[in-house]
């Protein structure tokens, strides 16, 4: 392989900043990581039945060690009934109770999270998991999509994970152990072209053969994107899209601006990444190496197939090991075999549940369509509830001051009703909101 020196990289883009000691603290775990890829590799296929059955040691083991799962009864029969479901507000009320002491607090990685269900938490990591998520982690997406060819193994820059906000901004990381090029994580902000024309600067010049972010940037990336740029993506070979629903509209302008596949996956910044779709698109696979999914239904019985709130249980990261957690998001996991040689469970839809419309004297709108609120605007989490017959109220919740934001949002909610409804647009910060629980309906209507 005869790819660029990082400080090459440095002195043609100055603004990116490379840590040496993080590096050595990450270059320090590459051995284990290098196996947990090849395990990952040779069981991508393997077929998963009961997921518990797979996990119940491992589980046991590491859950025990913190205080937050310590009456769960591993060694009896009925031990499924007897973990606790853990909540936000649990981590964020009592988070020494969910850490393992095995790590003191400066051995750990951490990432607070602006958090799309509530306020924010910060979320411990350790370090064997930090390079997992941060480095490893597109290695195995491009593993399940079948693109690490060869072309993309010699590639400069293995790939860049866009973000928003302060997580590391403009980060290059050599990928420990040379397995691909360099990994970038470039800081994009809004209404900020310095930082996008420095990305395009990248792309033309030393194109990754990855993309990754939420749908929110590359939607803006896309818009933002001349005729000329355009032609420096197609050595993209995907565009990953991470952190919120990415809706079939989005998906479709991004794929047809830039004539390269976009992938969804699901995660949350507390237990990494769960579920992403090979290249059929059919559905998200589970990760099963690394988490358990299930779903609580809404008879309130928790079952490893079925529609209701998605629960996650993973032990992968140590530091904060995690069972049963509520995700505050709605969707659909199924079993079955894919095309693509994966058989186990797939989260075939998100946010699926059957939404009630808005009834509005004889007109009726359905909310459907407003689930990608967050992906439009900078705003976290929203709530609308209609408080009279012709009045929507609507909440929202955002990071940073900015300007006219509100007012933007009732102007679009105003466009897309059709009819003359009262909308009133106020910022709040919610205490836990779970998706299913968005819209509030006046009964009687
Ligand atoms: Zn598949």
């Amino acid at each position: 392989m005869n790819r660029l020196a990082l400080s090459d990289f440095l002195s043609d883009f100055r603004h990116y900043v490379f840590h040496l000691n993080e590096y050595r603290e990450l270059l320090g775990l590459q051995d284990s990581m290098r196996k947990n890829l090849t395990k990952f590799c040779e069981s991508a296929n393997q077929i998963v039945g009961d997921q518990w059955l797979k996990h119940r040691s491992e589980m046991a083991n590491v859950s025990s060690l913190v205080s937050a799962y310590r009456s769960v009864e591993w060694h009896s029969e009925n031990y499924r009934e007897t973990i606790p479901f853990t909540s936000k507000k649990d981590l964020r009320e009592n988070i020494a109770a969910y850490l393992n002491p095995k790590y003191s607090r400066d051995q750990l990685w951490l990432r607070p999270t602006s958090g799309t269900t509530g306020k924010p938490l910060t979320s411990y990591y350790s370090p064997e998991f930090f390079m997992e998520f941060q480095v490893y982690i597109l290695i195995k997406f491009a593993v399940r999509l079948g693109i690490l060819n060869e072309s993309i193994l010699s590639r400069d820059v293995f790939c860049a994970a866009l973000q928003g906000g302060d997580n590391f901004p403009n980060r290059v990381w050599p990928c420990p152990g040379d397995i691909v090029g360099l990994i970038l994580r470039p800081t994009i902000r809004d209404q900020d072209e310095l930082s996008l024309n420095r990305f395009f600067e990248v792309v033309e010049k030393r194109p990754p053969a990855i993309i990754s972010s939420s749908p929110r940037i590359l939607k803006y990336i896309a818009e933002r994107a001349s005729i000329s740029q355009r032609a420096s993506f197609k050595d993209v070979a995907g565009f990953i899209s991470c952190s919120s629903e990415l809706s079939d509209d989005l998906r479709q302008f991004i794929e047809c601006v830039f004539e390269t596949p976009v992938y969804d996956s699901y995660g949350l910044s507390e237990v990494g990444p769960v579920a992403i779709e090979c290249h059929l698109k059919n559905s998200m696979h589970i990760l099963h190496e690394q988490v358990l999914v299930e779903v609580e239904r809404s008879d309130g019985l928790v079952a490893q197939e079925g529609e209701g709130e998605i629960l996650v249980s993973s032990v992968y990261n140590d530091a904060m090991p995690l069972l049963r957690y509520r995700t505050g998001d709605i969707g659909t996991v199924e079993y079955g075999e894919c095309n693509c040689g994966f058989q186990g469970y797939s989260i075939k839809k998100l946010d699926g549940r059957v939404l009630k419309n808005f009834r509005f004297g004889s007109f009726e709108y359905s909310p459907k369509g407003l689930g990608n609120l967050t992906s439009l605007f900078p705003i976290d989490e929203f709530r609308i509830s209609q408080v009279e017959s012709m009045k929507l109220l609507v909440e929202v919740q955002y990071g940073k001051r900015t300007d006219g934001l509100l007012q933007k949002v009732e102007d679009y909610l105003k466009d897309r009703m059709e009819c003359e409804v009262h909308i009133e647009v106020q910022r709040v910060e919610f205490d836990e909101v779970k998706k299913h629980s968005r819209y509030q309906f006046l009964e009687g209507l």
